[in-house]
């Protein structure tokens, strides 16, 4: 099949790689010239573990390009796919559709033959029929079917999610569009990836109502955590407990700094916006968006509380700034108000991240960046982990200690054992798990 990706970030440039590998003939496509000149020299724009092999080898395969022209290739495609982002609109948290109405109005233009255009950026629902609507009015003799196609991959872990899917969400009710969706994804019937044909609408409801849930999971433990801290309880004990009911099932139930990234949040958001738009006010999630929102400021009490409760003039060393591991990945980072916060209550912060620095100097320009965990550490009041990289769960913790000034850290992940860093000589606190 030839497949056009149209916008080349994370979820494109996977997906396209993918596709790709799976033996079709794709073109990625990005109107940010930067981007695509890299992955013309052979540099990826974004960090993803194993993602520079697979394009390598794509690209000299001859099955992998990339260009800033859409014309071309979206002429030639039997699938186009539309995965621009689709942030948080400035000011009322809906989805800002502008990068997918503007990319429909492009796509229209240059279609050529039967063509299937697919949302795969994460969309309201209604957006497919918006998408129809512009193609369309922008070229009535378009021989097109919009179908949706939500992507649930996980940054860090985008390959082989893309590549094992738990399922793979198609809606639109036209015959033609099934078909070609099928042979889109025809390489993964042998891992038996469930393909679940649905209404466009429904499928673009299930993308947010995943998000919803898995946010709500997160949120849910972390106010457990809180409520084992204060009765004396385990929360990751509690979390096994809980977690081992098949009814309920133990991902997600990490107690944390609370969640972040480029996923969550705006998508939540977005959610409660589309249910306030039809009257149907979705409490719970409204809910979760206030208390993570709350929480993250929150971190930075706890930090002020571990070292007596005033932090002006005193030096945090934070570790992890990604919003997870094994991204460079910085929007909506738990760290970014974290930080702040840490700043606002007069704190000097020097932080550390395994690939994530250089995109966090744009939202953290005001802290000291160091070039590995005991630089961070040094002279410091106070140690924070704030993101669960593996290199942060086999420190040193006799050389941390002491390039320390004092030796307080605080384990927003619970990486280490309580009684392990005690028997060491720290003051140690993490989530959620209480002493009587
Ligand atoms: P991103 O910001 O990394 O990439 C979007 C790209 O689209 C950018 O490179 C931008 O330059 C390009 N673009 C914008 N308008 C364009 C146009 N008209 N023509 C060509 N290119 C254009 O975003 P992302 O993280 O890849 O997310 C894309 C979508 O996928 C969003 O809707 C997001 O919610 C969804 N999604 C993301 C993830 C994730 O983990 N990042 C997972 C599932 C779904």
């Amino acid at each position: 099949m030839r497949i056009t990706m149209i916008g080349t970030g994370y979820v494109g440039l996977v997906s396209g790689a993918c596709f790709a590998d799976f033996g079709h003939r794709v073109t990625c496509v990005d109107t940010d010239a930067a981007k695509i000149a890299a992955l013309h020299r052979g540099e990826m724009p974004i960090f993803e573990p194993g993602l520079d092999q697979l394009v390598e080898a794509s690209v000299k395969a001859g099955r992998l390009d990339f260009q800033t022209d859409l014309a071309g290739p979206v002429g030639e495609a039997d699938a186009v796919f539309i995965a621009v982002g689709t942030p948080s609109r400035r000011g009322d948290g809906h989805a800002d559709l502008s990068y997918v109405h503007a990319a429909a109005r492009e796509i229209a233009a240059a279609l050529k033959g039967f063509t299937v255009v697919v949302t795969k950026s994460t969309v309201p629902v209604g957006t497919g029929d918006e998408v129809e609507r512009i193609i369309r009015e922008t070229n009535p003799n378009a021989d097109v079917a919009v179908a949706s196609n939500p992507e649930f991959l996980r940054e860090g872990a985008a390959i082989r999610d893309f590549k094992h899917p738990d399922r793979i969400v198609v809606g639109t009710d036209d015959e033609r569009a099934r078909k070609a969706m099928g042979e889109v994804y025809r390489p993964l019937y042998l891992n038996q990836a469930p393909i679940m044909y649905t209404e466009r609408r429904t499928a673009e409801l299930i993308k947010y109502a995943a998000n919803a849930f898995l946010a709500t999971k997160i949120t849910f433990i972390n106010e457990i955590a809180d409520l084992s801290e204060k009765v004396g309880a385990d929360v990751q004990e509690v979390a096994r407990g809980i977690g081992l009911d098949n009814r309920i099932g133990s991902k997600f139930l990490n107690a944390g700094p609370g969640f972040g990234g480029s996923c969550f949040p705006k998508d939540t958001r977005a959610l409660v916006k589309t249910a306030l738009d039809h009257d149907v006010p979705l409490r719970i999630v409204e809910a979760v968006l206030a208390v993570n929102d709350n929480r993250k400021r929150a971190m930075a009490r706890k930090v002020a509380a571990a070292v007596g409760g005033n932090l002006r003039g005193k030096t945090v060393a934070v570790l992890g700034l990604t919003f997870k591991p094994e991204t460079d990945d910085m929007r909506e980072a738990p760290s970014i108000p974290l930080i702040t916060g840490l700043l606002d209550l007069g704190a000097q912060v020097r932080a550390y991240d395994p690939v994530g620095m250089e995109l966090a100097k744009h939202d953290l320009p005001d802290i000291a960046y160091a070039v590995d965990p005991y630089d961070c550490a040094k002279g410091a009041d106070a140690l924070v982990i704030v993101t669960e990289w593996v290199q942060f769960r086999a420190l040193d913790l006799v050389r941390l200690k002491q390039e320390m000034a004092h030796p307080v850290i605080v384990d927003l992940r619970n990486i280490y054992r309580r009684d392990e860093m005690k028997a060491l000589g720290f003051i140690y606190e993490s989530v959620g798990r209480g002493d009587i």
